[in-house]
């Protein structure tokens, strides 16, 4: 008997019947593009597959040139391209899931001069304005719709899932916020809905009954001028009229400046919003955003929030979840901490999408772990995660190892990030770790202090030093004086942190001590009416987009704080590219005062004392507290290189310049890959 009754029972859609309640949900992987893509995409797909996925959608795929987000790239719609997906739908089937091809028109968000939408309204975030489609243009776009969903049908997908949401072309035509069109496909929200239920309709009669068609459907916009509720209700319902097979549900438009899926927004923050449309229609429903464990999925289905849940990211994080639920192994699952630093982060930066924690995401067909030749016996110095990572792959290799740490917890500086506010996800990876060490019997030994003296006494056969970094003391005047505090302590210990606080150092840490300081109650990313309120969403999804005429009402800080840095760019502008200007946004709204071109003079009873532009000035603060980055730990490295003993070295010890747990993680794994 599964633990999750609610996530396994079989969903019938009258011609199909799905395993259970899982849909790994579209994700843009970069994959697409490439020149030996169908081939990677085939191996990534059908890991999940394997993994039990009851049903997937593949990343968006254009159905013609002025659809694409880049020029060029991604188009689906001729048969030779069909062909080339075979692969891909065949790997699939031969594990016995099922798979439909996302169609993907980005309208106003397409990044090129062919953009076209309902009006020429130029996206905040896009530096292309759009071409207004007249009605032969509108025509075009349907019949493209309804051809590329066709060549789908061809290539052997099991179905489409066509894109509503997110703010691309069908919602711009929905949403009066963009749509600014006098004829009859503007104007009244009869108009308005004129295009995508068109879409809807030829493309069912393109592909037949028997062949799912998922609309992905805009319950929730998050800007002004997006749909209301009665709206979102008369529209699934023509939707569902239409021919459509499964509603799933969008959350936030792309230029939207509220939080949906970063890992400060709560567990299913949102799946309030499909479960008010529960009822409304008789086809299923699909619910999503941040849905990252089994047990989050059993309650939002046990709830009657929606018929199905998806997920996405959390596939990234381990192509086997689903089959670890099931067989009730759920403490075994690598879950996706929300991070999005090596997917969408990668994405939107030109990069192939991966997963910090799994490593070999998107990379299947380069990183296997194959059994070692000879077991060998290996240390690995530092339980973190680098040293985490890369004992687990050793391990699982059939290596023997022992693990070491001078802490008295496995986690090295996670932990430290684990108490940040809104970092709360970064526990799942701890004990992930601590179930991997346990289930391949690795030999942790913590409390232990490792030397040169130790590996060479012992003999091992391999050395993976570990040993990350330690935090840089900046040569300030008055360093030393009782009001500097290092991150480490100030994080253990936050209470002891005065009133006002100056905040050495606007990194990724300076920016975390930051949040950690200026919060009072418990965390937002804990409770999602609270999180609602404090993004100014409406909880009674009466407000126009959920948004227009509501205030958001964070929590006033307990602390004034300054957050300092000697570089005169932008405090924050290299935090990741889709959860930076969270945290700048977070911190603003709270009071904290961002400085930069800041000089260091010194530190002493009155305060801190600063020159900024040119001129003098004394923070009058209780504490100063140093997040000035970090210097490499290779102590153990160096004297085991004295001795002629060769290792590894990986992580922070390695390079302590822009090091994040990614790199850890990944320079870890690919360390014990070559043991
Ligand atoms: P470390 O984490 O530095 O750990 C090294 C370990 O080695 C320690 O446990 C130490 O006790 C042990 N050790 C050292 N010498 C010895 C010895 N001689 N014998 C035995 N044991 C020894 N990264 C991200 O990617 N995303 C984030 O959002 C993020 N947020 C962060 C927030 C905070 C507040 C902090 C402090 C860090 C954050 N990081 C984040 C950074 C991330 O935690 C580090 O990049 C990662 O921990 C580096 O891993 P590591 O394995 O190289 O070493
Ligand atoms: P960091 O991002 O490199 O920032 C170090 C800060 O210290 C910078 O603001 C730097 O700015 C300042 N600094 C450097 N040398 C200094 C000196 N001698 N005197 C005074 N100030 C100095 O490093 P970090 O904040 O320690 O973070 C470590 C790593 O953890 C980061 O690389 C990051 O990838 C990772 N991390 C990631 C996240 C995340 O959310 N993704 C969060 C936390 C940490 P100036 O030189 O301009 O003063
Ligand atoms: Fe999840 Fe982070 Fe992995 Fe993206 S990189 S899948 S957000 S854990």
């Amino acid at each position: 008997m599964t633990p999750y009754p609610h996530l396994f029972r079989p969903l019938d859609l009258g011609f199909v019947e799905l395993p259970n309640r899982v849909l790994m949900g579209s994700m843009h992987t970069g994959l697409e593009e490439l020149a030996d893509g169908h081939a990677r995409m085939a191996a990534f797909y059908a890991e999940r597959a394997r993994g039990g996925v009851g049903l997937m959608v593949t990343g968006g795929f254009f159905p013609n040139r002025e659809s694409a987000g880049f020029d060029g790239e991604g188009v689906f719609d001729n048969a030779a391209e069909a062909e080339r997906h075979r692969v891909i739908t065949d790997a699939v089937h031969a594990e016995g899931s099922r798979i439909c091809l996302q169609i993907l028109h980005t309208g106003r968000y397409a990044y090129h001069e062919h953009a076209v939408s309902a009006s020429p309204i130029r996206s905040p975030i896009n530096r292309h304005a759009p071409h207004e489609l007249d009605d032969t243009g509108i025509e075009k776009q349907i019949a493209d719709f309804a051809h590329c969903a066709r060549m789908a049908r061809l290539a052997g997908y099991d179905g489409v899932e066509i894109m509503g949401s997110e703010g691309y072309f069908l919602n711009q035509f929905i949403a009066q916020r963009v749509n600014k069109r006098t004829d009859r496909w503007g104007g009244s929200f009869e108009n308005r809905i004129r295009l995508p239920l068109e879409v809807v309709r030829r493309v069912r009669a393109e592909v037949g009954d028997d062949f799912i068609v998922i609309f992905r459907l805009s319950m929730l916009d998050l800007v002004e001028g997006g749909s209301t509720w009665d709206e979102v209700v008369a529209l699934a319902k023509q939707l569902e009229a239409a021919g459509v097979t499964l509603l799933n549900t969008g959350i936030g438009w792309h230029e939207a400046r509220i939080p949906t899926i970063a890992t400060m927004v709560p567990r299913a923050a949102f799946t309030r919003v499909t479960a008010k449309l529960m009822g409304a229609v008789s086809i299923p429903l699909i619910t999503t955003n941040r849905i990252n464990t089994p047990e989050t999925a059993e309650a939002v289905l046990a709830r009657g929030d929606a018929d199905m849940v998806s997920m996405a990211r959390p596939f990234l994080a381990d192509p086997a979840f689903v089959v670890k639920a099931h067989e009730g192994r759920a403490d075994e699952i690598n879950t996706c901490i929300a991070c999005n630093q090596a997917c969408l982060d990668h994405i939107f930066t030109g990069r192939l999408a991966s997963c910090l924690v799994n490593p070999r995401a998107c990379h299947e067909t380069e990183w296997a772990s194959e059994p070692a030749e000879a077991s060998r016996r290996a240390a690995v110095v530092g339980a973190a995660p680098a040293g985490m990572a890369a004992a687990v792959t050793a391990a699982e290799r059939g290596h023997r190892v022992t693990l070491f740490d001078a802490a008295d917890a496995i986690g090295g500086q996670f932990n430290l990030a684990r108490r940040i506010p809104g970092k709360e996800e970064f526990r799942e990876t701890l004990r992930y770790f601590a179930r991997q060490l346990e289930l391949h019997r690795v030999e942790l030994r913590l409390g232990h202090w490792v030397t040169a003296v130790d590996l060479v006494e012992h003999g091992f056969d391999a050395v993976i030093v570990a040993t990350g970094i330690t935090p840089r003391v900046p040569p300030i005047e008055g360093i030393d004086h009782p009001k500097c505090v290092g991150y480490v302590d100030a994080i253990r210990d936050p209470v002891r942190i005065g009133h006002r606080v100056a905040i050495v150092g606007a990194g990724g840490i300076g920016f975390d001590v930051a949040e950690l300081l200026t919060h009072a109650g418990p965390a937002t990313s804990l409770d999602p009416d609270a999180f609602w309120s404090s993004w100014g969403i409406d909880r009674v999804l009466e407000a126009r987009g959920g948004v227009e005429g509501v205030e958001a009402t964070p929590e006033p800080s307990p602390r004034e704080v300054w957050l300092l840095q000697r570089k005169t760019e932008k405090p924050g502008k290299r935090l990741g590219k889709s959860t930076g200007w969270i945290h700048r946004t977070e911190l603003v709204r709270r009071g904290v005062k961002m400085l930069a071109g800041v000089n260091y003079d010194r530190i002493d009873d009155a305060g801190l004392h600063v020159t900024v532009d040119g001129q003098p000035r004394l923070l009058e603060v209780d504490h100063v507290v140093i997040c000035a980055g970090q210097e490499p730990n290779r102590e153990l490295f160096d004297a085991l290189s004295t001795r002629g003993i060769e290792t590894a070295l990986v992580g922070g010890a390695h390079e302590a310049a822009e090091l994040d747990a990614k790199r850890a993680i990944a320079e870890g794994t690919r360390a014990a890959l070559d043991i």
